[in-house]
C-alpha cells in the first residue's frame, strides 16, 4: 500500500515534471489563470508574446492587458467558466505589449481543478498578422472604392469639360511646350478651316498659312501671342492677328492665352480665340463709309460755298447776267447735298425698322412717266416704258416713286453710254413686276450678291461715281416692306437689268 502511494507520487512528481517541461517548451503561448482572472503561470511563448518577463506577469491580472473596448469579453469568459462552469470557453481578443503595440489573440481556455480549486489553462494563439492582413485589405478596398470615387468625379469632371470646350462658341486650342497643337474644339477647326486629324500635332505656326499683323505685315513667330505668352509664362489677352490660310481668305482673330503650370514650370497653353472678321469687316466698312461720305458732301458744299463767295462779292454791285448762274448753281448745290442728308436719314430710319407705308391704288407707269419727265427734256436719254401700262398696283406712291427714280438715276450714273433705257411692267399672277434696264458696263457676277448692302459700291475708293451706296439698299428695304422683291440680272459688257415687284393689291 505503501509501495503504491509511493508509486503514486512519483509517477505524479513525473507527470507534472513532464507538463512542465511541456508548458515551458510549447511555441503555444499558455498561461493558468484562477478564477478571477490573475495570471498564475506563463510560458515562454506569453513573455515573447507581450514582451514582459515572466516574473512581471504572475500574479498580475490578464485584464491588465486587455485593450479598453475588449475587457468585457473577458468578464464574459471568466463568468462562463467559473458561475456557469463551462468546460471550455473561446474568445477573440486584444492584448496592450509592453511596447504598446497591440497583439491580437485567440484565446482557448480550458477548466481543470486541483486540489478541489479550479484553474484554467489558456492558450493564446496569435493572429495579429492575418489581423493586420484583414485590417490593410480592409484599408485597401476602402482606398479602392475611394479611388474609384475620384476616378468617376474626375471622368464626370472631364465629360463636363469636354462638353464645355465642345459647345463654347470660342475656339480653344492647348498647345504642348513644343509648341504643338494637342487639343483644338470644334468651333477652332471651323475659324482655322481644317479638322481635327489635320491640327494635331502640328505646330500653330503650321506650313499652310501665315500669320500677319493688322496692317498686314508678316508677324515674326516670337511675336506670336501664344509665343509671348509660352515664352514670358505670362497671359496674353485680346490680342488681334490676322491669318492668312495658302489657299483661302484671309481672317482675323483675337486672342487670349494663359500659360499651364507643373511644379513652377510651363508645361502647355491654353488659348480661346474668336473670329472677328466680320467685326473688322464692318470697323473697315464704317471707316471707308466715313470718307466716302465726307467726300460726297465736301463737293456740293465746296461749290456752293464758292458761289456764295462770288454772290457776297458781288453784292454791292449785281451782275445780272452771273447772277442767275450762280443762285442756280447754289440751288443745285444745295439740292444735292439735301438728297445726300436725305439718303443717310432714310437708310438709318429703315435700319430700325421705322419704314411706315401709305398704300393707295394707281397706275404704275404713270409713277414711271412723272419720274422720266426731266430727263426726257434734256433729250440726252431715251426711256422707253412697255409692256401692260394699264397695271394698277397697291403700294406707297411716295416710296414707289423713289425705287424707280433710284434705278433710272443708276442706269444714268452707272451706265452713261447707254442711251437707251427699258423699263418693262408685266403681270406675274398677283404681282407687278417692274425691270430697268441700261445696256451699260454690266456688274461682275461676284459683286452682284452684295448690291443691295447698305453701303456697298462696286467701285468702293475709286470715287470714279459719286455716291453713298444707299440707293440700292433704300430700294431694297422699300421694296420688302411691300412684300415684294428685288434683283438684278446683269452681264458684263452688255448691261443690267434691275428689277423689283409690288402687290396688285392688299
Ligand atoms: P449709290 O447710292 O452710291 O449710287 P447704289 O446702292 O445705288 O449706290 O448702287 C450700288 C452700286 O451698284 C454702285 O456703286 C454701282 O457700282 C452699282 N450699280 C448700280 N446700278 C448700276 C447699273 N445700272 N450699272 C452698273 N452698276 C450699277
Amino acid at each position: 500500500m505503501e509501495m503504491d502511494k509511493e508509486n503514486y507520487k512519483k509517477r505524479f512528481e513525473e507527470c507534472d515534471d513532464k507538463f512542465n517541461r511541456i508548458f515551458q517548451l510549447t511555441s503555444a503561448a499558455s498561461k493558468i489563470i484562477a478564477a478571477d482572472l490573475t495570471i498564475l503561470k506563463v510560458n515562454k511563448a506569453v513573455t515573447e508574446l507581450l514582451g514582459f518577463a515572466a516574473e512581471e506577469i504572475e500574479g498580475t491580472k490578464i485584464l491588465d492587458y486587455a485593450c479598453e473596448e475588449y475587457k468585457g469579453h473577458w468578464h464574459n469568459l471568466q463568468e462562463g467558466l467559473w458561475s456557469r462552469q463551462l468546460p471550455f470557453f473561446k474568445l477573440e481578443a486584444c492584448l496592450k505589449k509592453k511596447d504598446g503595440a497591440i497583439v491580437w489573440v485567440n484565446v482557448t481556455t480550458v477548466l481543470y481543478s486541483e486540489n478541489g480549486k479550479t484553474y484554467g489553462f489558456t492558450v493564446l494563439d496569435d493572429f495579429t498578422y492575418r489581423k493586420n492582413f484583414e485590417e490593410s485589405e480592409k484599408q485597401l478596398k476602402q482606398a479602392l472604392a475611394h479611388s474609384h470615387k475620384i476616378q468617376e468625379t474626375l471622368r464626370h469632371n472631364e465629360q463636363h469639360l469636354a462638353q464645355i470646350l465642345e459647345t463654347m462658341a470660342e475656339g480653344v486650342i492647348i498647345v504642348d511646350d513644343s509648341y504643338k497643337l494637342t487639343y483644338i474644339n470644334p468651333l477652332a477647326q471651323k475659324i482655322l478651316g481644317r479638322n481635327e486629324s489635320e491640327l494635331l500635332n502640328c505646330g500653330y505656326n503650321d506650313n499652310n498659312w501665315h500669320f500677319l499683323r493688322l496692317n498686314g505685315s508678316p508677324l515674326p513667330f516670337e511675336e506670336h501671342p501664344i509665343t509671348v505668352m509660352m515664352t514670358s509664362g505670362k497671359p496674353v489677352y485680346d490680342s488681334e492677328i490676322a491669318i492668312q490660310p495658302n489657299n483661302g481668305e484671309r481672317i482675323y482673330i483675337s486672342i487670349n492665352a494663359a500659360p499651364i503650370f507643373d511644379n513652377g514650370s510651363i508645361i502647355a497653353g491654353v488659348s480661346t480665340f474668336m473670329d472677328v472678321t466680320n467685326r473688322r469687316k464692318i470697323t473697315e466698312l464704317k471707316d471707308e463709309f466715313i470718307s466716302v461720305a465726307s467726300h460726297e458732301l465736301r463737293t456740293p458744299v465746296t461749290s456752293l460755298k464758292a458761289s456764295l463767295q462770288l454772290l457776297n462779292r458781288m453784292k454791292d454791285e449785281p451782275s445780272p447776267k452771273m447772277m442767275p448762274n450762280l443762285i442756280e448753281q447754289a440751288n443745285k448745290s444745295l439740292n444735292k447735298v439735301s438728297l445726300l442728308i436725305t439718303d443717310l436719314l432714310n437708310a438709318s430710319k429703315f435700319n430700325e425698322g421705322q419704314l411706315h407705308l401709305n398704300k393707295t391704288f394707281f397706275i404704275i407707269s404713270k409713277i414711271i412717266d412723272d419720274c422720266c419727265y426731266g430727263i426726257r427734256l434734256t433729250r440726252e436719254y431715251e426711256i422707253i416704258t412697255e409692256g401692260d401700262t394699264e397695271l394698277k398696283i397697291y403700294a406707297d406712291m411716295e416710296r414707289t416713286d423713289q425705287v424707280i427714280t433710284n434705278l433710272i438715276n443708276n442706269a444714268i450714273k452707272y451706265a452713261p453710254a447707254s442711251k437707251q433705257i427699258r423699263i418693262n411692267i408685266e403681270r406675274l399672277s398677283n404681282m407687278a413686276k417692274i425691270s430697268v434696264n441700261d445696256k451699260g458696263p454690266g456688274i461682275p457676277p461676284e459683286k452682284l450678291p452684295h448690291l443691295f448692302d447698305r453701303y456697298y459700291r462696286v467701285d468702293s475708293g475709286g470715287f470714279q461715281f459719286s455716291g453713298l451706296g444707299l440707293g440700292l439698299y433704300i430700294s431694297s428695304e422699300i421694296v420688302k416692306k411691300h412684300g415684294g422683291e428685288i434683283g438684278v440680272d446683269s452681264v458684263v459688257g452688255q448691261g443690267s437689268t434691275f428689277w423689283f415687284t409690288l402687290p396688285l393689291s392688299d
